[in-house]
């Protein structure tokens, strides 16, 4: 986009023009930068809410993959860690019930 006042190009949704420092519409831009990294933080504690709770954790995934991208991933991850550790555990007993299966019959 153009500054109103002098022209120059500048970025899209800068809220003030870095030549001649004019305010740029109506801080729309302001908004619309600042805003999603408030809003949408991606914050650790939704990862740990989705390995806690993965059910939670994918459907927050779902919910947020448009609108929070970064806390919907976050949630997902979480999730995703929690059903890997689910399924490193199930093949860990099924590993040691298998050996120990096959020391029993040895003996
Ligand atoms: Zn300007």
């Amino acid at each position: 986009m153009y500054c109103k006042r002098c022209g120059a190009q500048i970025d899209n949704g800068s809220a003030f023009c870095p030549n001649c420092g004019a305010p740029q519409g109506d801080g729309q831009g302001y908004y619309q930068q600042s805003r999603p990294s408030n809003y949408d933080s991606g914050s650790i504690g939704w990862g740990i809410l989705g390995f806690f709770f993965p059910m939670v954790g994918f459907i927050l995934w779902l919910v947020w993959m448009n609108d929070r991208p970064l806390s919907a991933k976050m949630a997902g991850l979480g999730a995703l860690v929690s059903v890997i550790f689910s399924e490193i555990r199930f093949i860990a007993i099924f590993a040691f019930a298998f050996s120990v299966g096959t020391a029993t019959s040895m003996i």
